[in-house]
């Protein structure tokens, strides 16, 4: 039957909390947003509002689309003191996939002079596509060391700087990771895949910044107009896949044992006061910190590419945002301090001006949201502005799909698409030429429809906006 959306304001709905959900769903929109809210999207989220000790509502950020389980643009808190759940799709499959994005020294004349040069060597580089090992082999010790210190190991082992540890989430590292609760087969599946972005969606990109829209937090940020960016989208690879492999079906299995009621098996998840819960959210982490950890060894082999290029590049960090995570965060609920688990499964975190967790750089701001359109279309870096009671300080992460990857296979031809991008400026490498037409700008949603809607629902405001130049796709 059809999901009624109860209108609250320009760019926020309800969906009211019916039988067996327990909480409402809070829906951020705009009116041409909602538009490409499918059905089965919002279905998802009003399933993510039965899961037990769900806290506010289950949440749609303005980019989400279906998903495993939970849409993707799905943002959801649970209590463990209420029964609350931790829950592997409401994670994702690539665990802490997220953007970093760094400003590199160099002006638009300096890329385009280069621009197949640069575009060559960054692709010669950078290793992509589906098993592509690198160039960093680890070690079964090394593994481990790594899963623990994540970005932090990276630096340490001479793969970046400090500053770089200073401009990431959690300072690089997150804490309570639990590699001996990451199985074999997901170590093994990681041995050779340090510094590599992997194939579909990820990419590495240079922009260039054709607008500045809050003056104050973009030299908090250290962007400016006619900057050169790059930015960075990858995850945790075969580890955090395979993690969320190995879970999945012992939540399920365990939902019986448990008393939960599952509205779907992809929902399976399990109390986080539980051994299960534990082990996975011990596992989970460490696949946060191989993101992390990943996206730290991108960084360094694309300065050695930029080095190579160029004798004055310095990538400086922005922000790296990670947005497929759990991560367990104090927000205030009808006025009490509580200790939530938070959800973001395609969706990252915005704390706003003055959060006692962001670095200095940013405190008087707010953080860095990095947000991702297509390889044809601007980017955005939004500061965020929410707090909990609005989306427990969650925005959106990109514009999100609104064609699947087999529509867009059928309807859109690759060359053709490459041909086009190539006449508008933008130069594509990918090692996949057969599944590029997936990636076409033509999937995703419009961008500035997209951050309008989160800017009007006052989840994160407009900071910059950049534009491709050349998009390395996996
Ligand atoms: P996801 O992590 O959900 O796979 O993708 C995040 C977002 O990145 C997508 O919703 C999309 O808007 C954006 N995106 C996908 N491909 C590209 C790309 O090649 N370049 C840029 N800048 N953004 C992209
Ligand atoms: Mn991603
Ligand atoms: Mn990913």
């Amino acid at each position: 039957k059809d999901i009624q959306l109860i209108r609250q304001s320009d760019a926020e709905w309800q969906i009211p909390q019916q039988s067996p959900m327990r909480v409402p769903c809070h829906v951020f929109a705009t009116d041409a947003v909602r538009a490409t809210l499918d059905s089965a999207t919002l279905r998802q989220a009003c399933n993510v509002a039965t899961l037990p000790g769900i806290v506010t509502a289950s949440m749609v950020m303005p980019d989400a689309h279906s998903g495993y389980g939970f849409p993707i643009g799905g943002v959801a808190a649970f209590d463990p003191d209420a029964g609350g759940v931790i829950c592997a799709g409401g994670v994702g499959f690539d665990i802490a996939c997220g953007v970093r994005t760094l400003v590199t020294g160099l002006t638009p004349d300096d890329v385009l002079g280069k621009r197949t040069q640069l575009a060559d060597a960054l692709f010669r580089s950078i290793p992509c596509g589906v098993g592509t090992g690198g160039a960093i082999p680890l070690t079964s010790v090394s593994l481990e060391a790594m899963l623990t210190g994540g970005a932090k190991w990276a630096v340490a082992h001479g793969y970046g700087t400090q500053a770089d540890l200073d401009h990431t989430e959690e300072g690089g590292f997150m804490r309570g990771a639990r590699p001996e609760f990451v199985s074999a087969e997901a170590k093994k599946r990681f041995m050779d895949q340090l510094g590599t972005l992997g194939s579909g969606n990820h990419y590495m990109e240079v922009q260039r910044v054709t607008d500045i829209y809050d003056a104050t937090a973009a030299q908090a940020f250290g962007i400016a107009v006619d900057d050169i960016l790059l930015s960075i989208h990858c995850g945790s690879r075969g580890l955090g896949h395979q993690i969320g492999t190995d879970f999945l079906p012992r939540m399920a299995d365990k939902a019986d044992y448990f008393g939960i009621t599952l509205p779907e098996k992809e929902l399976a998840c399990a109390p986080i006061f539980s051994d299960l819960g534990q082990e996975y959210l011990g596992a989970m982490r460490a696949g946060i910190n191989c993101a992390l950890a990943n996206r730290q060894v991108l960084t360094h082999l694309a300065r050695g590419v930029f080095a190579e290029c160029y004798s004055h590049s310095r990538l400086r960090m922005i922000y790296d945002v990670s947005h497929n995570t759990c991560k367990e965060e104090q927000h205030v609920v009808n006025g009490k301090k509580r200790l939530l688990h938070v959800h973001r499964k395609g969706a990252t975190r915005a704390f706003g001006p003055g959060h006692p967790e962001l670095p200095a750089f940013c405190r008087s701001v707010g953080q860095p949201v990095i947000v991702g359109g297509s390889m044809g279309t601007p980017s955005y870096i939004l500061a965020g502005c929410t707090d909990s009671a609005k989306s427990f300080c969650s925005a959106n992460h990109g514009a999100g799909r609104s064609m699947s990857r087999t529509t867009a296979r059928k309807t859109i031809h690759g060359k053709d698409m490459l041909a086009v991008l190539d006449r508008m400026g933008i130069t594509i490498r990918t090692s996949d030429m057969r599944s590029i037409a997936e990636e076409a700008p033509e999937a995703y949603k419009n961008i500035n429809a997209v951050v309008e809607a989160t800017e009007k629902a006052g989840l994160a405001r407009r900071v910059a906006r950049a534009v491709p130049l050349i998009c390395i796709k996996g």
